[in-house]
């Protein structure tokens, strides 16, 4: 079509509407080069719900059965879970050649309900396709339930348009949430790819195949699944009024332009829609803080209910939930007055509080039903009792909105302790990490102590995917506009990273001392050159130039026209002392950025590194990294690790000016604190390694149990906890402090509670002996060595 027009356009791009350089072509209408005859289907997952291996089954069933060919390709989200999955498949006699997503669909499925608010489902339903909805609802609700949207294209597409309660027949059979066997079986009945009779045969086969070795009740189960699924099938006639209907009034939004003109078309999938000057103004990159609160995923199934009459106020359950998702609120006179009906309250302990009320408040629609926070709760009877979302997410949708308007009263206390750092506010908060990830509660503890002046590096990984992954961004800003700045490089060059912009920092504020330095020798105000001096004193201690900041800024507005004065207020975002942090994981940390990591550790800038040790390439799927210890199975370890994990912070120490500690949350909170603290006030390099259950290890107890796990870690010495600080080398003490006690229960019990171990005892059984035994000796030996150190 371009060289057909008078003047054709040179170097062109296509499929995204360049509006400002006007560089692309029109787009024609959805191509579709497939043969004639191609069936087309589109299938909207859940991640991990089983979709995109039924719909790999179905291609395998027609692949090796017939005389079709058939094309499979999966489109997924950047969420670690809970996000959504795209399978495009294409069935024909003719070789399919389309390399592109299906354009115009003859069927359409969606998995889960939810969806129908969240996408445009029904985006290029071929004129009398098939729509398939797996739901809870019956017909007769389907009118109040679904969006306008949908109703109204189902109409104009005249599309033949079917329901089916999967979720309740795959749990009435036993089957708990696979639906997956179900809905294949619904598909087969409506695609029409073969005939039906001879798709359940193939279904059936492969039935046994894939489950004999599990017994011949599972294999009957998912059989009855096949049949089921073919029964349960219900048509809906599409009433013709379903083209009038008008948006109900909630469906619009009252929000910030970026979530509702960028976050949420991205969020659709529909961002490679957005025309290039949708972003105009964000050229170098950056994307506003706190978007991931819009989110409200809604992904747990059960969530934490609060039973105050038990709770002794420890805030544990806030301190370890990795979504942010469950806090502490102190309310004042004023704000109790004016919370809603239902926000029960305690009497606040402590007499810092005096006067105020105390609630635990959950998140319903950001919590992922982890359960990490129900079974840390200390309470004699639990406070906290998981219970099934639907009915708390109304109940609490009010509380939570109330609770995120009560001011913060963190000033009241130390939020240097356990309990204390809950009052402050999490400024990480609803990232996409898995479940009862490990990592996310460490990143949020540490914005709660230092993030309204922190800048961070992020190493890629899953810390930088769930950290920031497009347009949803986690890292938040307190009631004064101040947050972390956060931005993620490169795998292999992170700590570098980090370290220019600590070099960057400190010149811009090395500039500010030489202007003070210069307005001290000026005719100005008494009471700003005192500022000044306060500042330049307490130049590189947090609280010292925090508070000689805010000293200092109404002074700098009323002598405004003074070259110098100007000079300092065009850089008073850097008065306040920095706070740089460099995060990532194992792979990079003991691995491919280890180089610079040690270049950095060894410059002696104040830099503070946090490496979140899942013991494997957590992200890219579980590989082996330095870090995996003796006998554990990771990728390119299929048969165990043969040899030992590297000691990164014994390393580290050999400098005898770094800042080292190993911590594990779920083991010694408070230890963690003091290692936190202690290695933020650190003015040189400090290096944190911190234990991180990770769903890469296969807990046998489940992702509920996170913290308890790291705690076994200990216990078992697997894991061991010590600081070790310079600075005490000064006051002529022992800079090393091992704060593990001797290891008390089997080590061999704690390598049997992960898959990740005791898979190698079933794949080959003798390998696992020998190389179990020397991973207790490593441990051990690890132990001994830090014992000596501390002595
Ligand atoms: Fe947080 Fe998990 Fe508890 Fe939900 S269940 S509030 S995500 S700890
Ligand atoms: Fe209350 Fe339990 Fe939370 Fe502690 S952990 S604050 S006792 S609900
Ligand atoms: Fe998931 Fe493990 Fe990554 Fe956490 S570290 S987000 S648990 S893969
Ligand atoms: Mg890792």
């Amino acid at each position: 079509e371009n060289l057909k027009t008078d003047n054709p356009k040179n170097s062109f791009t296509i499929g995204i509407v360049d509006d400002v350089s006007h560089s692309s072509l029109p787009m024609v209408p959805p191509v579709s080069t497939e043969p004639k005859g191609t069936v087309r289907c589109k299938f909207w997952g859940l991640g991990a719900d089983g979709t995109v291996g039924a719909n790999k089954n179905s291609i395998k069933i027609i692949g090796d059965h017939t005389d079709m060919y058939a094309q499979g390709y999966f489109s997924y989200d950047s969420k670690k879970s809970g996000g959504v999955t795209i399978s495009h498949l294409r069935f024909g006699k003719k070789p399919i050649r389309s390399t592109y997503l299906i354009s115009e669909a003859d069927f359409i499925a969606c998995h889960n309900q939810a969806y129908v608010n969240q996408y445009d489902l029904l985006k290029g339903l071929k004129k009398g396709g098939t729509f398939l909805l797996n739901c809870l609802w019956d017909e007769s609700e389907l009118e109040e339930k679904l969006p306008h949207n949908l109703k109204k294209v189902l109409a104009e597409k005249e599309a033949k348009f079917y329901i089916i309660n999967a979720t309740k027949i795959a749990s009435d059979i036993g089957l708990g949430g696979r639906i997956n066997m179900v809905m294949q079986s619904a598909f087969f009945k409506l695609a029409d790819v073969i005939p039906v009779d001879e798709a359940v045969d193939y279904m059936k086969q492969a039935i046994e195949k894939t489950y004999g070795s599990k017994g011949e009740k599972i294999v009957q189960m998912n059989k009855k699944a096949i049949d089921m699924g073919m029964e349960a099938l219900h048509q809906v006639s599409v009433p013709e009024a379903w083209i009038g209907g008008t948006e109900r009034a909630d469906d619009k939004k009252d929000e910030p332009a970026f979530i509702s003109d960028i976050m949420r078309p991205m969020n659709a999938q529909e961002g490679d829609d957005l025309p290039v000057s949708a972003f105009a103004g964000r050229e170098d990159g950056h994307f506003p803080m706190g978007t991931s609160a819009y989110e409200k995923r809604g992904i747990a199934v059960d969530v934490p209910e609060w039973i105050k009459e038990n709770c002794i106020q420890c805030n544990q359950c806030s301190f370890v939930c990795p979504h942010a998702a469950i806090r502490p609120f102190l309310l004042d006179a004023d704000e109790q007055q004016a919370a809603p009906e239902g926000f029960e309250t305690l009497k606040a302990m402590g007499k810092e509080f005096d006067g105020m009320a105390y609630r635990i408040q959950v998140s319903t629609l950001d919590c992922t039903g982890c359960g990490n926070c129900a079974d840390i709760c200390p309470a004699k009877t639990k406070a906290l009792v998981m219970k099934p979302v639907e009915p708390q997410i109304e109940a609490q949708k009010a509380n939570w909105e109330f609770a995120t308007t009560v001011k913060s009263k963190a000033d009241l206390t130390n939020i240097e302790t356990l309990k204390g750092s809950q009052f402050a506010q999490p400024l990480f908060e609803f990232s996409g990490a898995c479940a009862g990830c490990g990592e996310t509660p460490y990143v949020k503890l540490v914005t709660q102590l230092f993030g309204d002046r922190m800048m961070i590096a992020n190493a890629t990984g899953c810390s930088s995917i769930y950290g920031g992954s497009a347009p949803s961004v986690p890292y938040c800003v307190n009631e004064k506009g101040q947050g972390p700045a956060w931005a993620n490089s490169l795998f292999e060059d992170n700590a570098e990273y980090g370290f220019g912009m600590a070099l960057a920092t400190g010149q811009i504020r090395g500039k500010l001392e030489d202007l003070m330095k210069e307005g001290l020798e000026m005719d100005l105000p008494n009471e700003l050159k005192e500022a000044f001096q306060a500042w330049i004193d307490g130049k590189d201690d947090a609280k010292a130039s925090k508070k000689a900041t805010y000293d200092m800024l109404p002074l700098l507005e009323a002598s405004k026209g003074n070259a110098v004065v100007d000079e300092i207020i065009t850089k008073k975002e850097y008065l306040v002392k920095k706070s740089q942090w460099i995060f990532g994981g194992d792979g990079w940390a003991y691995d491919i950025g280890y180089g610079g990591l040690d270049h950095v550790l060894a410059s002696g800038e104040d830099v503070n590194v946090l490496v979140l040790d899942t013991e494997v390439y957590s992200n890219t799927g579980g590989q082996s990294s330095k870090s995996t210890p003796t006998g554990a199975v990771a990728k390119f370890a299929a048969s165990g690790k043969k040899i030992r994990k590297k000691d990164l912070g014994r390393m580290a120490m050999t400098y005898g000016y770094v800042y080292v500690a190993q911590v594990g949350m779920g083991s010694d909170k408070n230890q963690l604190i003091k290692a936190l603290k202690e290695a933020e006030a650190y003015p040189g390099p400090s290096l944190i390694i911190a234990y991180t259950p990770c769903i890469a290890h296969g807990i046998g107890a489940g992702m509920g149990k996170t913290q308890e796990q790291t705690k076994k870690a200990v216990e078992a010495g697997y894991w061991h906890l010590y600081r070790y600080n310079p600075m005490l080398k000064e006051e002529g003490k022992n800079p090393f402090t091992l704060d593990s006690k001797e290891p008390k229960t089997s080590f061999q019990a704690f390598l049997d509670s992960e898959v990740r171990y005791a898979s190698l005892k079933k794949s080959f059984p003798e390998e696992a002996a020998v190389l179990f035994e020397l991973a207790e000796k490593d441990a051990q030996e690890r132990y001994s060595i830090y014992k000596k150190l501390a002595e």
